[in-house]
């Protein structure tokens, strides 16, 4: 692991600390707030004070989900508490399934009391007593260890009853492991495989912050999201947005892979250049880097001054190297069977768009492509963006259009020849 930033990978944090530290935020509040109580009524809402004080400061720290859309933490905590609901939930989606993406394992696999602890943070703030963990089903070698941190916390009042002595903080941790489909990594697709249905995409809104588990208001963040959350519990809002940009308060992990000397999980600031990592995995002779995943952007050289950052390349972490030796249609074609192969079927502007594009793809790699099937890629883009039911139909054309862009003449050299003459020349006609 490489830290150009030192904040998550580096934490130092014991069990329990962001609890206590989010409780005891609350107790101050509590005390202030109940010496100016008069009534019952006032009394009660000095009460609430311990999770809005925590509340406070997730919102000051700008935090923003590292899914990879970048949604307000703080406004989406915000917005399931003061939903109208029987009962409240957290999810942690460990769905981790975008290729090159690797950062959510490691954090589970070696600081699973700090994601178990943010998601309990904001249970405390949004007053939720249930929460789960969607393991990725390709990750089931982590349920074991998992289930014993867990055990582990109930065993130290962590989890449960009355968690740290607070009357009526009651909250516990269900894992629930998924069965392979890279399609249940979307927030409502995995709710509902969560509630025991096929993981289809639910139309968007309502969020799943008001209509989320059961239809009740549900939290869903990020692994890498959690955990940043029980740090500024601890460290509070103004340390955390000082790190980074402005629109982009922390850090990031990146899980860095391909043709580079030292692959392997990396912490940035948010703003650094895509060069500098570059230089700290020893990457050489590098063509493109594929920031977040096919889904993501893939960028060439005259790009790597760009930022990972929202505002410019946002990632929910893959960053994946490609040097000269290989050949970007190839690239771009595997990246195609892969959505081909992933999407869930439901709707059918994805279900044969994505087909569709493989096969394109193929033909071209057979020789038997020709300029025609290059406009027909643009324009399966279109289509699938705008009549997708979910993401992964939005996002599926991407490599073969970034790609296309910027390494055209790796499609072209595959095209066939146009033998065919057209007995009328239109343009020397018109000449
Ligand atoms: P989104 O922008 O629709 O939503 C992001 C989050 O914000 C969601 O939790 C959503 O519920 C919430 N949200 C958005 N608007 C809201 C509102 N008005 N009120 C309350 N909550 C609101 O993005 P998405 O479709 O959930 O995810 C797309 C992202 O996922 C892309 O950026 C893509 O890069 C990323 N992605 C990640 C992986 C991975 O493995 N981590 C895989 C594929 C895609």
């Amino acid at each position: 692991n490489v830290r150009r930033a030192d904040v998550l990978l580096g934490h130092g944090l014991q069990p329990g600390d962001a609890l206590r530290a989010a409780v005891a935020r609350g107790a101050d509040h509590q005390v202030e707030d109940a010496a100016n109580s008069r009534s019952w009524r006032e009394a009660n809402v000095a009460a609430a004070q311990g999770p809005l004080a925590t509340l406070e400061e997730i919102k000051r720290s700008n935090l923003r989900g590292r899914g990879g859309a970048g949604f307000t933490t703080g406004f989406k905590w915000e917005a399931c508490r003061n939903a109208q609901g029987k009962g409240r939930y957290v999810v942690c989606n460990a769905d981790e399934g975008e290729p090159g993406t690797f950062k959510d394992r490691v954090l589970l696999n070696s600081h699973a009391d700090l994601v178990f602890e943010g998601m309990t943070v904001c249970a405390y703030v949004i007053g939720a007593s249930q929460g789960f963990l969607y393991l990725r089903g390709e990750y089931r070698h982590l349920l074991e260890p998992l289930r014993e941190t867990l055990a582990r916390r109930r065993a130290v009042g962590l989890l449960g009853k009355s968690i740290l002595g607070q009357a009526g903080f009651d909250f516990d941790i269900e894992i629930h492991l998924g069965a392979g489909a890279y399609v249940c990594g979307e927030e409502s697709a995995l709710i509902e495989s969560l509630e025991g249905k096929r993981g289809i995409p639910r139309n968007r809104p309502p969020y799943p912050v008001s209509h989320g588990y059961l239809q009740q208001p549900t939290t869903v963040n990020n692994v890498e999201t959690f955990c940043a959350a029980a740090l500024i519990a601890v460290q509070g809002g103004d340390w955390y947005r000082a790190i980074g940009t402005a629109k982009s308060a922390g850090t990031k992990l990146l899980s860095v892979s391909g043709d580079c000397a030292r692959p392997g999980i990396y912490e940035y600031p948010f703003g650094t250049p895509v060069r500098q990592v570059l230089e700290d995995c020893g990457a050489e002779r590098t063509l493109a880097v594929q920031i977040s995943g096919p889904s993501g952007i893939c960028i060439s050289a005259d790009e790597f001054d760009r930022r990972i950052a929202f505002e410019d390349l946002p990632t929910a972490g893959a960053f994946m190297v490609f040097d000269n030796s290989r050949d970007m249609f190839e690239v771009a074609r595997n990246f195609a069977q892969f959505f081909a192969h992933e999407s869930c079927g439901f709707c059918t502007p994805c279900r044969v768009g994505t087909s569709m594009q493989k096969e394109i793809m193929d033909k071209i790699a057979r020789g038997q492509g020709t300029k025609y099937d290059l406009d027909q890629l643009g324009q399966l883009d279109r289509v699938l963006q705008a009549a997708s039911h979910c993401g992964l139909g939005h996002g599926a054309c991407n490599p073969v259009l970034d790609t296309l862009k910027r390494f055209r003449p790796a499609y072209e050299r595959r095209l066939k020849a146009l033998t065919f003459q057209p007995a009328f020349d239109l343009d020397s006609a018109l000449a």
